[in-house]
């Protein structure tokens, strides 16, 4: 999957919005981490919306999307909201920075968790409560 750019500068004239480049596997693996997180609280939704009848159902689904973030554990919202975060930051090409110190996120770190959001050491400045 080399993609070999030569001309890369683009024109600063066009604030059309690229992707971040070399960011296309951790996208990849943030949408289905992404899907995985709905696709888990649509199936419990499912099983207790199963008995209802049709325009209900119908009804149902179009306010998903809303209910779908009350449905979500406090776990799974701080997950979702982190995976969105970084897809966001791929869009804005700030992907693999950290939030705090701005430095680059360690490749293997962000292999392990491709949502994280801060170095290594800021996040174990935040994990330990003396700082
Ligand atoms: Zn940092």
């Amino acid at each position: 999957m080399a993609k070999k750019k030569t001309a890369a500068q683009e024109p600063p004239a066009k604030k059309r919005v690229k992707k971040q480049p070399g960011t296309q596997a951790y996208e990849k693996r943030l949408l289905q981490m992404r899907e995985d997180i709905i696709h888990l609280v649509r199936e419990n939704q499912d099983n207790e919306t199963e008995n209802e009848v049709g325009d209900e159902a119908d009804a149902a689904t179009k306010s998903s999307e809303r209910e779908l973030l009350f449905e979500l554990s406090d776990n799974e919202r701080q997950s979702l909201d982190a995976v969105e975060a970084a897809l966001r930051k791929i869009n804005t090409g700030v992907y693999g920075l950290c939030e705090s110190c701005r430095t680059k996120i360690a490749v293997a770190r962000l292999k392990a968790i491709p949502h994280a959001r801060y170095c290594i050491n800021c996040q174990s400045r935040f994990d330990s409560p003396r700082s």
